[in-house]
């Protein structure tokens, strides 16, 4: 059996059709950019997210820098992030200026809440709660830190699209809620495409200024903006993907309940869940404190891809060097980068794959 670590063109599969008739209506419409689509895309996805505004944008990583650019946040301010992020939190922080300021996750892969008020200092200005590999951050005890020392607070939702904290759902917790559909996200696209959501007009009118040369009207510039807009075509075919987003997040839910229940291998531990917290399963990430290395290559011999989300912590790339880091900075998050594996999780993942891969993990044993 030959099982790849995630297949688009599986979930593809499942809607085929739908996706070709919205692709081919958008086509014939001669309309492309900033149209019918987006304006209803955004309609769509903050009903669903549960917040009053959102702004379709060209990525996940522009939601994010475009945030801490229209908060002033920039030059000389310090952001708060975990230190096993994704690069691009990062690089959504650092690319206005300002510095990010690491603080170690806790054993639910999210930031350890109860250590950032440690690296608040005058600098501070906001919080990046990333919702990593889809399960919730702890956004009571973020919020309430943030409402102390005065901080804004954003939301990277690139990987939680859907799950909740408490109850309710990410991305309406803090000032923006930043969303990347990158194909492999929960809501992917077929192309790049991002979004922010958020309950203050103001903020969501600023976003829909800056995305598009800073104007409301053309030839009208108010102030310095960006190309930033999410198309017509990438918005349609996600309303398309929307009206399945339950039941794709419903179907990976299953798959991760298979692998908690019959994963059975003292050497593999299962992904813990943050009581208050769900998941939409992003990723299914086990840590294999010993054997991970020999771990992947016995799946890849066995036809079984996995990832490693993220195998380099951002304060050890190349790119962050410049922030004086070296190894043993942040311990936890370097050996989360040692011992974190993505096992396979798509929709449409069969009964007879998913019985495969537990079979081999199974067996595994350090030989
Ligand atoms: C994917 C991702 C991003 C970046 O999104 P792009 O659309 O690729 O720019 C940012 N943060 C996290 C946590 C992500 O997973």
């Amino acid at each position: 059996m030959n099982i790849m670590p995630n297949n688009l063109g599986r979930q593809f599969s499942l809607h085929a059709q739908e996706y070709e008739e919205k692709a081919v209506e958008i086509l014939r419409s001669g309309w492309y950019i900033l149209g019918k689509e987006v304006s209803a895309f955004e309609q769509e996805w903050a009903a669903y997210i549960g917040a009053k505004h959102c702004v379709g944008l060209a990525s996940g990583l522009d939601a994010l820098w475009i945030s801490f650019r229209l908060l002033n946040i920039g030059e000389g301010d310090e952001v708060i992030v975990c230190a096993n992020a994704y690069i691009a939190c990062v690089m959504g922080i650092s690319m206005n200026g300002a510095t990010p300021i690491f603080v170690e996750p806790d054993e639910y892969d999210n930031i350890d809440a109860e250590k950032i008020e440690a690296a608040i200092t005058p600098k501070t200005k906001a919080i990046l709660a990333v919702h990593l590999y889809g399960q919730s951050c702890d956004m009571t005890r973020i919020m309430e830190i943030a409402r102390q020392h005065d901080l804004r607070v954003v939301e990277d939702c690139a990987q939680s699209h859907g799950n909740h904290w408490k109850g309710q759902t990410v991305g309406t917790f803090g000032d923006i809620g930043c969303f990347s559909f990158y194909p492999t996200k929960g809501c992917g696209a077929f192309g790049d495409a991002g979004c922010i959501v958020t309950n203050n007009a103001e903020i969501a009118d600023k976003f829909r200024v800056f995305r598009n040369y800073g104007s409301r009207e053309h030839y009208k510039n108010e102030i310095v903006g960006a190309n930033s807009r999410l198309d017509e075509m990438q918005a349609g075919l996600l309303r398309v993907k929307l009206k399945h987003l339950n039941d794709f997040n419903a179907e990976r839910c299953r798959i991760a309940a298979r692998y908690n229940l019959e994963i059975q291998n003292p050497l593999i531990q299962a992904p813990k869940i943050r009581p208050g917290a769900d998941s939409t399963w992003h990723q299914y990430v086990v840590h294999v404190p010993e054997y991970r290395d020999e771990l992947a290559a016995y799946l890849k011999e066995n036809g079984i891809g996995t990832i490693i989300h993220y195998p380099v912590p951002p304060h050890l790339s190349e790119a962050y060097a410049y922030l004086g880091f070296k190894k043993g900075s942040f311990p936890i998050a370097e050996r989360y980068a040692s011992e974190v594996l993505s096992l396979p999780m798509y929709n449409g993942m069969t009964e007879e794959e998913q019985s495969y891969i537990i079979e081999k993990l199974n067996i595994f044993s350090n030989r």
